[in-house]
């Protein structure tokens, strides 16, 4: 009995380990393409929308260049400790490689992905990252895109949907979330006083 419990938690623990990105700590890409067809399916049959948020970090490689790769490491821990913060507790924070992540939005429309990516983009680009004695910021870009319960894409072809906002984001100037539905260019004229404190009083609730 013991060595069934032994082997169940080495089981749990070898899982834990091949769905896991090893740096971040979120959901690898692995586990992404095996997650994004179950919840189109799931989407599919209870007649509800899925989406997708793809965020890429901007000049990454820039930010490599000048601060170093270990610092570029630390952005990467920074920016999914962020994104954790951002989302729910059902939704699968993935890094897609690199310095790009995706997202799976179960149960939830694009006017609500909308707003998620929003308020992760103005987290990121509001929130120091402290490294030596050095408070550094990064921006990302992000695309986002719903799953409709009568879609007939592939799994494959919806993501080149939300990957195609991703670059739109990006030819718009970086810092900034596209999709296709229409946000405000320079949303911070438009997250209220109060939106705000909401978002930095969860920050620091997760700090704890
Ligand atoms: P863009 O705004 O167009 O996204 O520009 P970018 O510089 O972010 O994009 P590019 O694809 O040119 O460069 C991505 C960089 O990300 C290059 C690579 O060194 C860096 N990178 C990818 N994975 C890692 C990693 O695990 N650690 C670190 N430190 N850097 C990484
Ligand atoms: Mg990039
Ligand atoms: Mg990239």
């Amino acid at each position: 009995m013991e060595e069934l419990l032994t082997l169940r938690d080495e089981v749990n623990d070898l899982r834990h380990q091949v769905q896991t990105d090893a740096l971040t700590g979120l959901y690898n890409f692995r586990f992404f393409s095996n997650i994004l067809p179950l919840e189109m399916e799931r989407s599919r049959r209870s007649s509800s929308s899925l989406s997708v948020i793809i965020l890429d970090i901007d000049h990454f490689k820039q930010f490599n260049d000048s601060w170093g790769h270990e610092a570029g490491n630390q952005a990467l821990v920074h920016v999914s400790h962020l994104i954790k913060i951002a989302i729910r507790k059902l939704d699968f924070a993935c890094r897609f490689g690199g310095e790009e992540f995706a997202i799976v939005l179960p149960n939830t429309d694009l006017h609500q992905a909308y707003n998620v990516a929003e308020r992760l983009r103005f987290l990121i680009a509001n929130t120091d990252l402290e490294i030596a004695d050095k408070s550094l910021r990064v921006t990302a870009s992000l695309g986002v895109d719903e799953f409709k319960a009568t879609d007939t894409d592939s799994p494959q072809g919806f993501i080149e949907r939300v990957d195609a906002w991703l670059y739109q984001a990006k030819d718009a100037g970086r810092n900034k979330v596209e999709g296709p539905v229409r946000v405000p260019v320079d949303t911070n004229t438009n997250v209220t006083t109060d939106e705000k404190d909401v978002l930095f009083n969860l920050f620091n609730e997760n700090q704890d």
